[in-house]
């Protein structure tokens, strides 16, 4: 049975581990393609220019957005990030995965405009871990951790809109977990059309 791409959304509080999570599953599996945002955050210390993200100028943001260039984007904790239009069609077309790690309010977005596409939300293991990580990174002031502990609440209210919830204590197990998902999703009728209504039509020849 073949099938084409699908789109994999991933989200989850910030400091929840998914950047290392995608990139451990980009690396353990080749089916997978991880899109690279644009935002008009500053890069942290290690991240480079096209890996982690595109850093851009609100001005060239938001001339992006004119251009229909984005596939979605929102703003979070007072800055821009949204996903660039064509590296996701060309990958879906190519017939890979495509892993979006963004907001909520992207994710949502997503959807609507891609009713096939999967919805997962990745946890820390409590709370107080969630903080831990955030500190332990030494990346960000007190201020931006208060902030993006209060958005992670807020986030916390949109998990049910999700297909499914992966915990993120373990990073093999999880990584497991997240690729058992994917694949299986890929079994679903609502991703299958083609299949079924070509296995109809062949049975009304048969008849
Ligand atoms: P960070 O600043 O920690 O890298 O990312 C902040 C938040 O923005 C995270 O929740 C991340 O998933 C989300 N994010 C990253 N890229 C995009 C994007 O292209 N679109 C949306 N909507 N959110 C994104």
């Amino acid at each position: 049975m073949k099938h084409s791409g699908i789109l994999i959304v991933v989200s989850g509080f910030s400091g929840a581990g998914k950047g290392t999570l995608m990139k451990q599953l980009v690396h353990a599996y080749d089916n997978y393609a991880l899109s690279v945002s644009m935002t008009t955050r500053k890069p942290r210390p290690g991240e480079q220019e096209g890996r982690e993200y595109f850093f851009v100028t609100r001005e060239e943001f938001e001339e992006k957005i004119e251009q229909n260039g984005l596939v979605e984007y929102a703003q979070y904790c007072d800055n821009y990030y949204g996903t660039p239009r064509e590296y996701v069609e060309k990958q879906l077309e190519k017939g890979k995965d495509v892993i979006l790690e963004i907001e909520i309010q992207g994710a949502l977005k997503v959807k609507k405009a891609f009713p096939t596409a999967l919805l997962l939300f990745v946890m820390p293991p409590s709370a107080g871990e969630l903080k831990k990580r955030l500190e332990g990174r030494g990346t960000e002031s007190r201020e931006v951790i208060q902030k993006r502990l209060r958005r992670a609440s807020e986030e916390a209210d949109g998990i049910e809109n999700y297909d499914y919830i992966v915990i993120n204590d373990k990073l093999d197990e999880c990584v497991e977990q997240m690729h058992s998902l994917i694949q299986a999703a890929h079994y679903s009728p609502v991703r299958n059309e083609e299949l079924i209504e070509n296995m109809r039509k062949e049975l009304e020849a048969l008849k």
